[in-house]
């Protein structure tokens, strides 16, 4: 049977030596920072005892931009930045949950994203016990940077690097990624309990304090300390 539309185009992002990763669906991890849980007015999930299991949305695969420009997004007047490390799955998982021990065989690759949230409508939708997929799940609303194939980065070191947000040359947001609440295999296992993780889908692993206001002329450079880089400018381009 012929497609009666034609096929939409698959969001695919560069890959540092060449070559592109399409991308198949966004998942995103809410407060997995406490520092960022408590700005946000959450209860923070401090230790692995008393933490629950993580908040989790997602975002459409064409919410992805990578090129530089990236359009102010409609509908808002609190355009905030998120900055996240990004895992990129490169295999189709097995059925059934996966052990954190095995969980990490799935990544391709890393890479730096920001979760661009309408924070006015989030908080609109938090105040009456609604969904956040209009305050998260927007076109536009996951810039990322060249994705960084898993064999060129030690993960071993992970932990002690810094995660960060420039904005104008001021750094808003910095944290080092031993901070997170659910390190990289515990989101992975947490997510195959919900959904059989694919190649091609992208993992958002949350922010640290400091999220803000970004407006348009905006210039971001956000960084993985020495492992993957995301440079854009916020654009008044109609999305
Ligand atoms: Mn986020």
């Amino acid at each position: 049977m012929r497609d009666v539309i034609p096929a939409p185009d698959v969001p695919r992002v560069p890959v540092r030596g060449g070559g592109t990763f399409p991308v198949r669906r966004i998942y995103c991890v809410g407060r997995n920072f406490a520092d960022h849980a408590r700005e946000m007015g959450a209860a923070a999930p401090v230790s692995p005892e008393t933490r629950g299991t993580p908040v989790f949305f997602m975002k459409p695969a064409d919410a992805i931009v990578t090129g530089p420009d990236v359009p102010y997004a409609s509908a808002t007047h609190d355009l905030h930045h998120e900055v996240e490390l990004v895992v990129a799955i490169g295999h189709d998982a097995p059925a059934g949950v996966l052990s954190t021990a095995n969980a990490t065989d799935l990544i391709f690759g890393y890479g730096i994203g920001l979760d661009l949230t309408r924070r006015d409508l989030q908080a609109a939708a938090k105040a009456k016990g609604l969904p956040w997929d209009i305050a998260k799940g927007f076109d536009a609303s996951a810039p990322i940077g060249e994705l960084v194939p898993a064999g060129q980065v030690d993960a071993a070191s992970l932990p002690t690097r810094l995660l960060s947000l420039a904005v104008n040359g001021t750094v808003r947001q910095q944290a080092p990624l031993g901070d997170m609440i659910w390190n990289v295999a515990d989101i992975l296992h947490e997510l195959s309990r919900l959904y059989r993780l694919r190649a091609g889908d992208l993992v958002f692993m949350g922010t640290p304090a400091g999220v803000a206001a970004l407006v348009p002329g905006d210039v971001c450079r956000a960084e993985l300390e020495g492992v993957a880089l995301l440079n854009c400018r916020i654009t008044s381009a109609v999305v």
